[in-house]
């Protein structure tokens, strides 16, 4: 046995409506997956239930090439679910994260090998600036940093991205983590292990557009917050002690008052705002509460993350006994 067998890197790209930009892609990660020879790297694509023709670029890319491999699920299931079944469908000792478009540039890939071989578990890809990015997209999403920061104990690092490798005991953990209500950003934080960040700037995708609608961001800000934390239920509790504590002042002072000059009768305004003001107020308390309701009716449903329809991988890909 003169030659030892290389360690394996899965690179798992979720895609979905990018036909636009596979072949591209493909091409520019294989440039540099060639130049890395310690390593066999394969490639596990995640068809997302893409509508376009997606699935028939990613028959032929593996029909041409051994290393590629395919998942297609039965539907649209998010990034999230993308993610997770390819972390699944690995085998590798090391799995890189990264999206179709090229905004996550495959040249990073071997300073993030690099990054492993100095020892840490994790290597991930931080974007330093937000090139091509609306103001408004740029400001909400510093606001749900700082906010998410401060109610959540996971250090969210700002700017992080999905993009990342990781040993194979880390992507268990992430793994191990089998909610259906995945925020990704978070469940990496969660997991701990040692992570090397290294900067980059944002890259514009090539073609096509982002998959993401600004309704579609804020349901993403709100699950990051309360799947990690129950910070708005403590919230909501003490919003509700300190109107009570305010109350009770009012009344002792509305009721010395009344008994000392009798009843005055206006009080309009008062009580209109006392009863907008506790509307409001209960009705985001409820708000709150919905959420987190939300996130038990979804997990105790207990449904499948993703549902496979056609693979290359053996045996569906889950399991690679
Ligand atoms: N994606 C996916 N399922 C979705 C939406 C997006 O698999 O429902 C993939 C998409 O093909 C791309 C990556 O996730 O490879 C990031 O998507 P996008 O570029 O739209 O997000 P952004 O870069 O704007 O955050
Ligand atoms: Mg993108």
């Amino acid at each position: 046995m003169s030659e030892t067998i290389k360690e394996t890197i899965d690179i798992i790209v979720p895609c979905y409506n990018e036909e636009d930009v596979l072949n591209m892609f493909y091409t520019e990660l294989t440039k540099v997956t060639d130049t890395i020879k310690d390593y066999t790297c394969r490639c596990i694509f995640v068809d997302d239930g893409s509508r376009d023709n997606t699935l028939p670029i990613l028959r032929e890319l593996a029909e041409k090439n051994d290393n590629v491999k395919y998942i297609s699920f039965s539907k649209n299931f998010g990034k999230e679910a993308g993610m997770y079944a390819g972390l699944e469908a690995s085998t590798g000792d090391y799995v890189v994260i990264m999206d179709a478009d090229l905004q996550h540039p495959p040249t990073m890939i071997p300073d993030m090998i690099e990054g492993i071989k100095e020892g840490y578990d994790c290597c991930a890809a931080r974007r330093t600036t937000r090139k091509g990015e609306s103001k408004i997209r740029s400001f909400f999403s510093r606001m749900f940093y700082r906010l998410n920061k401060k109610m959540t104990k996971i250090d969210l690092v700002q700017g992080a991205v999905d993009f990342r490798i990781m040993t194979r005991q880390m992507v268990n953990a992430v793994l191990s983590l089998s909610e259906r209500q995945r925020f990704s950003k978070g469940i990496f934080g969660w997991v701990g292990f040692k992570t090397k960040w290294l900067p980059y700037e944002n890259v514009e995708r090539p073609v096509g557009t982002t998959k993401w609608s600004f309704w579609g961001l804020f349901k993403y800000a709100i699950d990051g917050i309360t799947c990690f934390s129950v910070a708005p239920l403590r919230m909501a509790t003490a919003m509700g002690f300190f109107i009570s504590i305010i109350a009770f002042i009012y009344i002792i002072i509305t009721l010395v008052q009344t008994l000392i000059f009798g009843i005055s009768v206006p009080g309009y305004v008062t009580t209109l705002c006392a009863i907008l003001f506790l509307g409001g107020v209960v009705e985001i308390s409820i708000g709150i509460l919905g959420e987190y309701i939300a996130n038990i009716y979804m997990e105790v449903k207990k449904r499948p993350i993703y549902i496979l329809k056609d693979t290359n991988l053996p045996l569906g890909g889950t399991k690679d006994e």
